[in-house]
């Protein structure tokens, strides 16, 4: 059998060699091996500035300032810290949260779990592409809002939102601080943290070919934002994330950054070509439907609903040979349909026999074009041995 054509999800594939070196000399006996916080001990020292270092390469990637930045585990802890932390700030000014219903697991469910300590929370509806309207989001504001959460680019479908006109209407609105969580952004599409208008951002490195367990929260300076810490213990991150800095993490994040940065003009080019040589071969299988619109969506993610087939079967014939999900990973492992495809209005059915594509640095015409044969394939079978049947259940 062949190998699985490698569409690359960035987040499945391996760090960048490169990546891999700086993070290297931070584990080891002649490298940086210190504990950032030892201050005064030549160790500590040593990579206490690595640390500072890779603060500034992260904040330089996204258009932030160093002092902006607090490192995390990942875009989850920088989401559930964005959310609880406000949430818990701002409790006597207004206890009312929105965000929209195609958010990441790790906006919707801290979201839940403040619905049951008391907060309200309003789920927008997005369009049929998966863009929240700005107007929308302007009527669902009221006196106590003191939080509006959505994403940047989304995980599923790649829609890119339009998140300098979300800031706009929060700073009309005087009251809410605007979260945006960004974990897909970098690299993919350009990200400017102080253009964005955003009083938080949450990032994170392993979606831009860096290291998993390592992401970061902006905090603006300009919005003036204060959170309540989530954690405490040694007061690290300016008392916001206590824990020891795990500065082969940060480092690794930091490299990956710069050179998704610098990559990411001729990659979106590249892959944009690659996306559409995709979808049109897929497209000439039949019934096929593409999921948010081109103009819209990063180059790097393609999403496709298969009309006359049974979504557990197509992925199962499909997922050997090529790199693929039905959803986010998180999402997936459940069995249920995408909940972001259902609020874009396809039907459960349709949801639930959708192949989200990623394609990355690795991803080459070869492997798009065996991607096609392979869906091809598993498309004729299927919809031949299911002779209508099963579509009609
Ligand atoms: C992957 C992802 C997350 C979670 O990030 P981790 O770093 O894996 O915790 C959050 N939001 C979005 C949009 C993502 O794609």
């Amino acid at each position: 059998m062949s190998p699985p054509v490698y569409l690359d999800h960035a987040a499945t594939t391996p760090v960048d060699p490169r990546v891999a070196a700086a993070m290297a000399e931070c584990l080891t006996a002649d490298g940086v091996f210190g504990n950032p916080a030892s201050a005064g001990h030549v160790h500590g020292e040593a990579a206490f500035e690595r640390v500072e270092a890779a603060r500034a390469a992260v904040a330089a990637a996204v258009g932030a300032d160093p002092q902006e930045v607090v490192f995390t585990s990942g875009a989850t802890e920088a989401d559930n810290l964005a959310i609880f932390g406000v949430a818990e700030h701002a409790r006597p000014r207004g206890r009312h949260v929105v965000t929209a219903r195609t958010e990441h697991k790790a906006v919707l469910d801290p979201c839940r779990e403040l619905e049951r300590r008391g907060w309200q929370v309003t789920y927008l509806a997005p369009d049929e592409r998966g863009r929240v309207a700005p107007d929308r989001l302007a009527a669902a504001l009221r006196a106590d809002t003191v939080l509006v959460s959505l994403m940047h680019v989304n995980n599923e479908i790649g829609t890119v939102q339009d998140v300098a006109a979300f800031a706009a209407v929060c700073e009309r609105h005087g009251g809410a601080w605007l979260h945006v969580d960004a974990a897909q952004s970098v690299g993919k599409v350009a990200l400017d943290f102080h253009a964005s208008g955003a009083a938080l951002m949450s990032l994170s490195a392993h979606k831009s070919h860096g290291p998993k367990g390592v992401g970061a929260l902006l905090l603006s300076r300009r919005h003036g934002v204060r959170i309540e810490p989530r954690q405490f213990g040694g007061g690290q991150e300016r008392g916001l994330r206590s824990g020891t800095v795990a500065t082969h993490q940060v480092v690794g994040m930091a490299a990956a950054f710069a050179l998704a940065v610098a990559a990411r003009p001729a990659e979106a080019i590249r892959l944009a070509a690659l996306r559409e040589r995709l979808w049109r071969g897929l497209e000439a299988h039949g019934g096929a439907l593409r999921n948010g619109a081109p103009e819209d969506t990063v180059a790097a993610i393609l999403n496709v609903s298969f009309a006359d087939v049974e979504g557990e079967s197509l992925l199962a014939a499909v997922a050997p040979r090529i790199s693929v999900s039905t959803g986010s990973a998180c999402t997936s492992a459940s069995g249920e349909p995408s909940y972001v495809l259902r609020a874009l209005g396809r039907d459960e059915r349709l949801a639930e026999a959708s192949l989200r594509f990623g394609l990355g640095r690795s991803t080459s015409a070869e492997d798009v074009d065996e991607a096609i044969a392979a869906v091809g394939a598993a498309l004729s079978r299927l919809r031949r041995i299911g002779g209508g049947c099963a579509i009609a259940s």
